[in-house]
């Protein structure tokens, strides 16, 4: 396996592989919610790129940047395991030189809205990054997961406005036992929060429920999963059901294959994201 650490080592790299690769962006601290996106990459093409790079310009100055966990050891032993080709792992100071420009790469319509309220510039963060990425390493494909399904919704919707040739490919939730989704970010929790972050599956599960009992009345549904998630200790940032694809709000479940409840809480130091679709 290649550890490449510099632009100009992921291109050279890039220019002597014969055939396609699928490349799995992530910022580290690799878990099997992670490591099911790369075997699926393996599934895609014939070469696996996992690029580990803590995205600076995707944290607010209030955010978890500087704590955020680097395990680097342990993701190459991970990644070794799964039979990655190549890490690409570039230093800040390589992805965003001193006195670069800088370019601004954003969708408004659907940054404009959920995580946008509490991240302000998460997605131009997000974006001005994965494009970087896709540029450097010239996948065939990327693999994203539906974990952070208003990252995945933005992505696509750049590749395509912006013509970048790469398919992406959304790849289910990888869950605990409970149901919590896996995420680097569940290590803040202790063992008192731990139990109660499983209140934001139920209450996804439960909102499913609802559709599946036939129920179409989405403010009774966002109400409801508010109400199983707050008792817990969780303060909501949103409980919302919203059109899949436009992430645009919704009255009326008319098209529950097209609809998806997401969900943004904190418990004491940790802001945690779920979503599922409400197809039943
Ligand atoms: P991150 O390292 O948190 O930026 O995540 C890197 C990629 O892994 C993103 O596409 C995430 O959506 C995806 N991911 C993170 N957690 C999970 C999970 N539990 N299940 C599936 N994909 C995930």
């Amino acid at each position: 396996m290649q550890i490449l650490e510099t632009i100009d080592a992921m291109r050279a790299y890039r220019r002597q592989l014969s055939g396609d690769v699928a490349m799995v962006p992530t910022m580290g601290a690799l878990h099997a919610g992670h490591m099911a996106l790369v075997d699926h990459a393996r599934t895609l093409a014939p070469q696996v790129v996992v690029s580990i790079f803590v995205n600076p310009a995707q944290f607010g100055p209030n955010e978890d940047y500087d704590r955020y966990p680097r395990t680097f050891d342990a993701d190459r032993q991970q990644c070794e395991a799964h039979q990655v080709d190549a890490i690409f792992a570039p230093a800040v100071e390589h992805m965003y030189p001193p006195g670069a420009i800088e370019t601004v790469v954003d969708v408004p319509s659907l940054t404009d809205k959920l995580e946008a309220a509490n991240r302000p510039g998460h997605f131009q963060g997000v974006c001005r990054v994965v494009m970087k990425l896709l540029n450097m390493c010239s996948p065939m494909v990327a693999v994203f997961g539906e974990k952070d399904y208003q990252q995945l919704c933005v992505i696509r919707a750049m590749v395509a406005d912006a013509a970048i040739p790469v398919q992406i490919v959304g790849h289910p939730t990888i869950r605990e036992a409970d149901g919590l989704a896996m995420s680097s970010r569940n290590r803040y929790l202790n063992t008192e929060q731990r139990t109660k972050a499983v209140a934001i599956h139920d209450a996804l599960q439960h909102a499913r429920k609802m559709v599946r009992d036939g129920n179409r009345d989405v403010a009774q549904i966002e109400q409801t999963m508010a109400r199983i998630i707050e008792p817990k200790g969780l303060s909501v940032d949103y409980a919302t059901v919203r059109n899949a694809a436009s992430l645009a709000p919704i009255k009326q479940l008319n098209d529950p294959a097209n609809a998806r409840a997401l969900v943004a809480a904190r418990l004491g130091p940790v802001r945690l994201i779920d979503n599922m679709s409400l197809e039943v």
